[in-house]
């Protein structure tokens, strides 16, 4: 644990407290110079140490996004860039994955299929076998694994459109990587949101997959349309991939 106290510690805030990453933290400032931050403000951005620097916009979101994990809020008032931004303006480029062909589900194929083979191909795209066993999926978002099971065949053989069946291929990958994580009640359920945001040939999409929380069982995947994609991001800020590290 690195401890603040070479250099300049303190800054033109009244309110922030110096944050010390405990890992050195791969950073650039605003000239674009790349530094390895120790310690800095996550109000204003000036850098602590190393000292001389001040952190360029993304980094300061990255940092001010940090501090927020845990909160309750919604993704504007916790002062987090709208979920169009990352990976864009904010965050790695590589925040937002192009799937491969292979992984998308479309509509010219699922719609032609007879019903017990397109309840076998979203089984497959599922990562489920045969037998009935279900699949504990490790996620970073959360203290459990959630669960992938074939309630989830029945649920997206029924609903039969786009939105359910194009990604659900990545469900495996959007439980393994988020971008971001939030838990919050749905019904009076509490859910586990997970989103990851993917490029398609003409649009970049979030993709969710919620896990009630009393049991962590997935309870659906799908596209968000893209008027609700910040709606979905209130309650407890959970998990940022794209946020400082600890
Ligand atoms: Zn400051």
């Amino acid at each position: 644990m690195y401890t603040i106290g070479m250099g300049v510690s303190s800054c033109a805030c009244t309110s922030s407290k110096p944050v010390s990453i405990e890992s050195s933290w791969p950073a650039s400032d605003k000239n674009g110079t790349a530094i390895v931050v120790r310690s800095a403000c996550a109000g204003c951005g000036v850098v602590f140490d190393p000292t001389g620097h001040e952190l360029d916009a993304d980094h300061r979101a990255r940092l001010a996004a940090r501090e927020q994990i845990g909160r309750f809020g919604t993704w504007s008032n916790l002062g987090l860039p709208s979920v169009t931004r990352l990976g864009d303006r904010v965050g790695a480029r590589s925040l937002v994955v192009e799937p491969p062909n292979h992984l998308r589900f479309f509509p010219y194929d699922f719609e032609a299929l007879a019903p017990a083979d397109l309840r076998g191909a979203v089984r497959s795209r599922l990562g489920l076998s045969r037998s009935l066993w279900p699949r504990a999926i490790i996620t970073p978002a959360w203290d459990r694994p959630v669960i992938v099971h074939h309630g989830l065949v029945e649920k997206f053989t029924t609903k039969l459109d786009n939105m359910h069946l194009h990604l659900v291929a990545l469900t495996q990958r959007t439980i393994e990587q988020p971008v971001e994580a939030w838990t919050n009640d749905y019904d009076g359920a509490p859910n586990l949101h997970l989103m990851a945001r993917y490029r398609l040939p003409h649009s970049v999409v979030t993709h969710l997959v919620c896990a009630d929380t009393r049991t962590a069982l997935c309870m659906t995947q799908y596209i968000l349309t893209d008027d609700v994609e910040d709606d979905k991001r209130n309650g407890v800020f959970q998990y940022a991939s794209w946020a400082a590290p600890r």
